[in-house]
């Protein structure tokens, strides 16, 4: 079990919803791509805001770690998913918000201009997946770094992902301990990577940030 097992289910069950989404693409004539494309973008949003928050909030319960009664009403995931989608975030090199944008009008210009217009549809649809799996992804880890600054914790240790993704970087920051306000963005795109809270009892030394 990793912090990831619930963005997972999240991103399989949104994979579906894109499914249902560029089913809507019927015709391929300029005016009812662009109209159709506006629709389904902002839907692609819109969702992407509602299982976000939702993930947050799942994410969120189970890191807070201490009993105060204030834990549930002192979060507002909604609120904290928003200011991630429109802030602009170092490992990808966008803004969440903006970035949608920037496909919704890629995949408007290839449907209309290309031959083979069903397969650009397919496209977009993958690419717009992934794009919506990092900001899952990235949903995820800081909702969980703020979760556990909630609980007081002050240090965190890197845990790499074992999975094949991981590169030379992760590798090297696995078991390194941080400062809880001076974790180090994710070093590559679909990083799987997480923090988890330095016991008292831990000897290892501080990593130099
Ligand atoms: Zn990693």
């Amino acid at each position: 079990m990793t912090p990831y097992t619930t963005t997972d289910k999240t991103i399989s069950y949104m994979n579906r919803q894109y499914g249902k989404l560029f089913r809507r693409v019927t015709s391929f004539d300029e005016l009812n791509v662009i109209d159709v494309s506006h629709e389904i973008y902002d839907e692609v949003y819109d969702l992407a805001k509602q299982e976000a928050a939702r993930l947050s909030e799942a994410v969120y319960k189970k890191n807070r770690t201490d009993d105060t009664a204030v834990a549930d009403s002192e979060f507002n995931a909604a609120v904290f998913v928003l200011a991630l989608a429109l802030a602009y975030n170092p490992t990808t090199k966008y803004i969440f918000e903006n970035e949608i944008e920037r496909k919704r009008s890629r995949f408007a210009e290839s449907v209309i201009s290309s031959d083979t217009p069903t397969e650009e549809v397919a496209l977009a649809k993958r690419l717009i997946a992934a794009t919506n799996a990092q900001f899952m992804d990235d949903v995820t880890f800081d909702t969980l770094i703020k979760a556990l600054k909630d609980s007081g914790v002050e240090r965190v240790r890197w845990v790499t992902a074992k999975d094949d993704r991981r590169c030379k970087v992760c590798k090297s920051m696995d078991g390194r301990i941080y400062p809880i306000d001076k974790v180090p963005a994710k070093p590559h795109i679909r990083c799987r990577c997480y923090v988890e809270r330095v016991g008292a009892d831990d000897r290892r030394k501080m990593s130099k940030v």
